[in-house]
Parts: C-alpha cells; sequence; structure tokens
C-alpha cells in the first residue's frame, strides 16, 4: 500500500495517507481531527485513510 505525507491546508498538521480500496459516496469529506476543516474531499474516488502524524506548531487549543 502506498503511504505519502499530507499536510492540512488550514492548520498544517501533518498526515499520514494511505490509499485504501474504500469508495467514495458521492462528495466524501475528511475532517482534520486538530481544527475540524474539511482538509480532502473525495469525490468519485477512493477515500484514502489518514494517521496523524504531528500537530501543528501553533495550535492554540
Ligand atoms: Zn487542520
Amino acid at each position: 500500500m502506498a503511504t505519502t505525507q499530507f499536510h492540512c491546508p488550514h492548520c498544517g498538521a501533518l498526515y499520514e495517507k494511505t490509499d485504501s480500496k474504500v469508495v467514495a459516496r458521492d462528495n466524501d469529506r475528511v475532517t482534520c481531527v486538530v481544527c475540524r476543516n474539511s482538509m480532502y474531499e473525495a469525490k468519485g474516488q477512493s477515500v484514502p485513510a489518514f494517521k496523524l502524524i504531528k500537530r501543528p506548531e501553533n495550535d492554540t487549543q
């Protein structure tokens, strides 16, 4: 399985992104666990699994 690094575009949290065989519904969103924003949208593709590796330095919560 291919794993790549992925940064949340909103807060910069670092995730390990693993391709999965789960097929997206019409418009499947993956939510960042740090900032709770939608960081990835799968449209008719498979939905990858995201595992949090590192929280952003400026996390104020
Ligand atoms: Zn985030």
